[in-house]
């Protein structure tokens, strides 16, 4: 070997190897690893020898224009020899995906040859007269300038390669055949270049082996070893769980501060650590200065990389370390490292590694499960949605099927009798006012399936509305009706990919229509603050902010404002101030944001309890929509003991707004710092069909902003829209006799009117608030004005046509229930006194005391098909 090898550190230098191995028809290979700065180990070093040229790379300069080697090495025409290719062709893919093709395995020459030894060391000395020093091999390779004796070591493990490959290459030729059975012959050095070319086809993957194994083959190999008295059970169940939590520990450090594990803490210092339980920070530095990583014989050899015991890393993290045996001492090892990890997120967060990357990114998928979980156990209904209880008419003909209660209602009054009990049905006494044949659609006529539409899923599901409330509740009364078409059931899957597509397509109709979703209220300076309704809007941009963080943001405010730092209370204020257009903020302002797009209706109905005239209120507020795009309003509270009113100089907020402290540890991350807003579930009552409990919604947690999206338009469906229907006012008020006959008996009216009994009677009973639409109402409201004005009803069909389309084209549901249409009008008449027929008997007395009524006992629409009855 001669005193010349060529350095290259240099982009121009690589690629002028490129060319002159492309030129080669075979050269030999080796590499250098440093392992112990580094989770996942890095190439430091990669040797290439020609018969003529020794090629030293810097793979460390060179990391990211490897590349220009993937050609030579994917060349089929140009052989490599290297000696044990199996750790280096991994390597080389790890690092710069270079793909190795046409290997010659000279340690696989010698397994075929059934030659011993087959180490490197053995070959050269065996075939070379060459004596070399193998104490190199664990030096560290990332030194710069490479001290000689490594320069010299790494160049002879490459550069007599090719003359080894010709000694074994000849011997394999003269060996024969190796392989024999009735069927082949291989030849040797077939068989030699078979295996070789196996190590070719690995691929890489990181190691997944949990920590939990690892613990388990330590305990195991060093127990008996290092003198550990594991004389009692306990004590040996003790070591054993400590070591468990350490190699979680260990594991979870050495990724997010990228190095390996044994620089974080050594195994012995792991084994002496997990034997004498230290209780405090000292002890435990005791521990592990007592013991070495590494044979002494080892220690000694040059240009070692330092470890230094205890390792920096073990020093920074030393008091999360305590608190993993702190835990473990108090048997309860699982939560410590799950909120370690949580914490370690923190720091994994600022860099920038692409496996740290992945292990947040494993993380989040795994919050992400059981958030998943949890939502679906909140908000997927509590029970089947459709009883599919069948209403006959008196001829037999079938006329819907609804659940339950609704057959008990007209039987306990004598309007029905009961047919069958299993599956329930009952015939009518009374001839309706219309069949579900006139509808010209089975669709009514279908029992109905309790599954998610989408994907048949049984397990769970929740109502969707496919035309969105924000428009739906704007329409003309005679159209709302035939809800049972346009609820379905859905899993969280498919209501996330519905809800998404829908966000998506009402983004669309705002530009179609010019109406913002949200509008950005621009206000003089100084006039809110001492009384928001009467407000000056001076401007009204498109854009915006939306509702939610702008409540989110207000009620933070609120409540910890003075608490919070300075930084995060800033961030906050900006967003309600640019609410505000920007302009400098009071506390009455924060207190008005906190309120913005709370539903409406309740509010006038409100004013309306407080002896407000109905009518001048709602002008008001028409008036509040349509010029200010101002949805603010006063909210009141489950249990009525809170009430935020405007002007009345609490800024508390509501109770049900509650701040939660990362309690949830959903994102585990900054961000738990947000509001949790608890939205508040209707009442239960009457031939209500129950509702699904009460809403947690953590917004603006990060990956799960559109989950979140979802839990509100849930929520909003789920409870606003009903509330809506339920709001309605009642039909006129009918009792057996006049429903028998003036045969324009209308079950709903039937219904309502029971409600509004038992409403009566518990009259003390406190209202319950809904969340508003997302914030979209004045939008839906405007563009549902707009279609009215310019195409009249039809304008209304057609749009439900497109929201239909919008479903089905972005879920292409495989349940649909048999009738379901896009198509489906949903027209309807109204008997003669119905309160949505438009020459109803105004000046009945029973009207009015139908109007003042707050209605909520609407059967939800999704749990029966009756909708034709009314
Ligand atoms: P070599 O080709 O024998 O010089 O080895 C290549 C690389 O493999 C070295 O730079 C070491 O990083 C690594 N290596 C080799 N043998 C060992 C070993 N026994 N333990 C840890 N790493 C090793
Ligand atoms: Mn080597
Ligand atoms: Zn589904």
């Amino acid at each position: 070997m001669t005193d010349d090898f060529i350095w290259i550190d240099t982009k121009d230098g690589l690629e002028e190897v490129a060319r002159i191995l492309s030129k080669e028809v075979e050269f030999g290979v080796d590499t250098e690893q440093h392992s112990i700065r580094s989770f996942l180990g890095i190439t430091a070093l990669l040797q290439v020898s020609t018969r003529k040229q020794d090629f030293l790379i810097d793979t460390i300069a060179l990391h990211d224009e490897m590349g220009v080697l993937r050609n030579v090495f994917a060349n089929p025409f140009i052989r490599k020899v290297f000696h044990g290719a199996d750790s280096d062709t991994l390597w080389l893919q790890r690092d710069f995906h270079i793909y190795v093709v046409n290997l010659f395995d000279t340690a696989k020459a010698c397994e075929v040859l059934g030659k011993r030894p087959r180490s490197l060391a053995f070959l050269l000395e065996h075939y070379c007269g060459v004596i070399t020093n193998k104490i190199y091999q664990l030096a560290d390779w990332r030194l710069r300038p490479l001290p000689e004796e490594m320069l010299l070591y790494a160049r002879t493990d490459a550069h007599y390669l090719l003359y080894i490959a010709d000694c074994l290459q000849n011997e394999l030729l003269q060996g024969g055949s190796v392989c024999q059975n009735s069927m082949y012959t291989v030849s040797m050095y077939g068989e030699c270049v078979r295996r070789s070319n196996i190590l070719c086809l690995q691929l890489y993957e990181k190691d997944s082996t949990p920590p939990e194994s690892l613990a388990a083959s330590l305990f195991t190999r060093y127990s008996g070893s290092l003198g550990f008295s594991l004389d009692t059970l306990e004590h040996k169940h003790r070591v054993e769980k400590i070591l468990i939590a350490l190699c979680k520990w260990r594991d979870s450090v050495a990724r997010s501060s990228d190095e390996s594990p044994r620089f974080v803490l050594s195994d012995r210092a792991m084994l002496a650590i997990a034997e004498s339980n230290p209780s405090d920070v000292n002890s435990i530095l005791q521990c592990v200065s007592g013991v070495s990583d590494v044979s002494s014989a080892l220690d000694e050899a040059p240009y070692m990389t330092p470890l230094p015991s205890p390792s920096p890393v073990l020093l920074e993290h030393i008091d999360s370390l305590k608190n993993v045996l702190d835990q473990v001492n108090t048997w309860n090892v699982q939560g410590i490292i799950d909120t370690y990890s949580l914490k370690l997120s923190e720091c994994v967060k600022d860099q920038n590694s692409m496996h740290l990357h992945q292990h947040t990114r494993t993380r989040k998928l795994r919050d992400y499960e059981a958030f998943r979980k949890k939502f679906v156990q909140k908000f997927s209904c509590k029970g089947p949605v459709y009883q599919n209880c069948r209403i006959y008419a008196g001829d037999g003909g079938l006329l819907c099927f609804c659940d339950r209660k609704k057959l008990d209602w007209y039987v306990q009054r004598g309007l029905a009798e009961f047919l069958d009990e299993d599956p329930p049905a009952i015939r009518l006494l009374f001839e309706p006012k219309r069949r579900p044949e006139d509808e010209n659609n089975d669709f009514y006529l279908q029992s109905k399936t309790n599954r998610c539409v989408g994907c048949g899923e049984t397990s769970h599901y929740l109502r969707y509305r496919v035309i969105p409330s924000c428009y739906r509740q704007y329409f003309p009364q005679h159209l709302k009706s035939h809800r049972s078409h346009d609820i379905v059931l859905l899993c969280v899957d498919c209501h996330e990919v519905a809800h998404r597509a829908a966000e998506k397509h009402k983004k669309q109709v705002a530009e179609e229509y010019g109406v913002p979703l949200f509008a950005k209220r621009v206000v003089d300076s100084g006039v809110l603050s001492g009384n928001g309704s009467e407000a000056q809007v001076v401007d009204v941009t498109v854009g915006g902010v939306s509702p939610r963080p702008l409540r989110t943001a207000a009620v933070a405010l609120l409540r910890y404002g003075s608490d919070m730092p300075k930084e995060r209370r800033e961030e906050l204020e900006a967003v309600v101030q640019a609410y505000y257009g920007g302009r400098a903020i009071s506390h009455a302002d924060i207190a008005a944001a906190a309120l913005v797009g709370r539903g409406l209706k309740d509010s006038s109905r409100r004013q309306k309890k407080k002896g407000l005239g109905g009518d001048k209120v709602r002008q008001m507020i028409e008036v509040e929509y349509s010029e200010n795009n101002l949805y603010q309003n006063d909210v009141e509270v489950v249990g009525g003991k809170e009430k935020y009113q405007k002007g009345e100089g609490d800024v508390q907020g509501p109770k049900e707004i509650v701040l939660s402290n990362g309690n949830l540890m959903l994102n585990g991350i900054e961000s738990v710092k947000t509001v949790t807003e608890k939205c508040i579930r209707v009442q239960k009552s009457g031939v209500e069909e129950s509702f699904d409990g009460e809403y947690a919604i953590e917004p603006n947690i990060g990956c799960f902003d559109d989950l979140d999206d979802m839990v509100l338009e849930t929520v909003a469906a789920t409870t606003s829209e009903d509330a809506e229907e339920r709001q309605k006012p009642l039909d006129i008020i009918v009792d057996k006799d006049l429903v028998m006959s003036s045969g324009n008996g209308n079950l709903n009216d039937e219904i309502q009117l029971k409600n509004q009994e038992q409403e009566l009677s518990s009259s003390s009973q406190v209202r319950k608030q809904r969340v508003s639409l997302l914030g979209h109402g004045p939008h839906g409201k405007k563009v549902v004005e707009m279609i009215l004005e310019r195409e009249g009803e039809d304008g209304i069909n057609r749009f439900c046509r497109i929201w239909r389309s919008v479903f089905v084209d972005a879920l292409q549901p495989t349940h649909l229930p048999a009738g379901w249409n896009i198509l489906h009008s949903g027209y309807r008449e109204f008997g003669k006194y119905s309160i949505y027929n438009p020459n109803r008997d105004q000046t009945s007395e029973s009207n009015e005391r139908i109007l003042e009524h707050e209605g909520n006992g609407e059967v939800l629409a999704a749990g029966s098909n009756d909708d034709f009855l009314a």
